[in-house]
């Protein structure tokens, strides 16, 4: 179980998350539904549409978690 680990893709977060899951639970919530769908329906096509989709999606989802964290603060 320690070895399929991985940091929160969300800046600034260290929380260490199972391989499967993009971002910790704190920061996910803070990802519009929209996002979330993109993020796991990208990463379900990856074999078929490769990183670029998936990679987009991650970086949308970031920058949704930074912005609702700069308007919290
Ligand atoms: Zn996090």
């Amino acid at each position: 179980m320690t070895d399929d680990m991985h940091p929160c893709a969300a800046e600034h977060c260290t929380t260490q998350i199972p391989r499967h899951l993009l971002m910790c639970p704190g920061d996910w919530a803070l990802v519009p539904r929209a996002i979330q769908g993109r993020v796991v329906r990208t990463y379900q096509n990856l074999s078929r549409d490769g990183w670029g989709p998936y990679a987009d999606a991650i970086a949308d989802a970031r920058q949704a978690v930074a912005q609702a964290q700069g308007g919290k603060k």
